[in-house]
């Protein structure tokens, strides 16, 4: 464990350490004032999807309200772009940084700047790949999260009921397959947890996969692009569809599902007869939202990112304190170099029977941003 290196706001640190009482941690740094107005260091891989900047306006909110101060960029999903944004945020004088990558392991020269400069690092949502300058990791459960999307997929496939017992479908149904950015260590995580559900339905013969288009790197989309899924999408349905149906589609994110539904569309899904495919989704976006309450998305996967921004920022004070932050995995997350003790929150599966209970009642959206 290297935390200790990072005792950089040094008076309260060796007080701090030796004690394990919340109170008594919260009220040296009070008396000391040592963390007030210290500068953390918050990299965002884009705005292009909503979710990020919840992310980014959460951590900065949360963290200004502790007393930091907080540099807080987007890359627009630009590698070198994210890379300068921590090599400044270095040279400004952070005392912490909290990155979300664009590909987790493209950095690590700049986190290799970090940890000379006896900065920590906590890796926001995506995995730090392949380097030993990352201190922590704050994410949801990404293999369940993959879960939850394949089971919402069957679900809706009704090869399921809600309740887990077996629905009324027995195939032969069709589906195609979809997955995260190949540079992103979640991709990976969701299309595992996604095929540890579906491949044995695929192998009894209930599901198939009509393209047979089913690894990883095959099925998998740079950058999480809504344009390239639509394209692929496309590419599917005139060189597998001839005249078949396409029952589902497992979609790893709300802006690839936009992106499928819309190829569907033009090939003449949702209309009349002809309803859409059950496509499943992530991160409840509010155009997916919309969409699946208009009937065209089935599902999306809610994940708190004010919940996320609160566990983060709840990291970085203990650790810039000195303290040990409260983790609850120490073993999924391998980077390649080390396991990076994580904390993983819950995510929840919305559907149109649910939305409004998990994603309006809770103050997540207004029910007129999905009007
Ligand atoms: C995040 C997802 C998001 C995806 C695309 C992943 O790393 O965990 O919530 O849908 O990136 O932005």
């Amino acid at each position: 464990m290297k935390f200790p290196r990072f005792a950089a706001v040094t008076v309260a640190a060796a007080a701090l350490t030796l004690s394990a009482c919340g109170s008594a941690e919260k009220s040296v740094d009070t008396q000391t004032g040592t963390t007030e107005g210290a500068l953390v260091g918050v990299t965002m891989p884009t705005r292009s999807s909503e979710r990020w900047i919840h992310d980014g306006d959460n951590i900065k909110k949360q963290l200004e309200e502790k007393g930091y101060k907080v540099d807080l960029q987007y890359a627009e999903n630009d590698i070198p772009t994210q890379a300068n944004q921590i090599e400044n945020q270095i040279t400004k004088g952070a005392k912490l940084l909290i990155v979300a990558s664009i590909d987790g392991t493209a950095i690590t020269s700049q986190l290799q700047q970090a940890e000379d400069a006896k900065i920590p690092v906590i890796a926001y949502d995506r995995l730090l790949r392949n380097t030993d300058s990352v201190d922590y990791y704050a994410t949801f459960d990404n293999f369940k999260v993959g879960v939850q999307q394949a089971t919402s997929l069957l679900t809706g496939l009704k090869v399921l009921n809600a309740d887990g017992t077996p629905g009324t479908a027995t195939g032969p149904l069709n589906i195609e397959l979809f997955a995260g950015s190949p540079d992103d260590n979640n991709a990976t995580f969701f299309f595992n947890g996604a095929m540890s559900v579906l491949q044995p339905h695929i192998d009894k013969g209930t599901l198939v996969v009509k393209s047979g288009q089913v690894d990883f790197k095959t099925v998998a989309i740079l950058r999480w692009d809504p344009a390239t899924a639509q394209q692929r999408m496309e590419n599917l349905l005139t060189s597998t569809y001839g005249g078949a149906q396409v029952h589902g589609v497992l979609s790893p994110y709300d802006g690839l599902s936009i992106g499928i539904l819309s190829a569907l569309k033009s090939s003449g899904y949702g209309t009349g007869g002809n309803p859409y495919p059950i496509v499943t989704g992530q991160d409840a976006e509010v155009a997916s939202v919309k969409s699946i309450i208009g009937n065209e998305q089935y599902s999306t996967i809610y994940k708190d990112t004010r919940e996320l921004a609160a566990t983060t920022v709840k990291m970085a004070d203990s650790v810039l304190k000195g303290q040990k932050p409260e983790v609850n995995n120490e073993k999924d997350y391998d980077n390649g170099k080390k396991v990076v003790p994580s904390y993983l929150l819950e995510s929840v599966i919305v559907d149109k029977s649910n939305f409004q209970k998990v994603l309006v009642d809770s103050g997540y959206y207004t029910a007129d941003q999905l009007k």
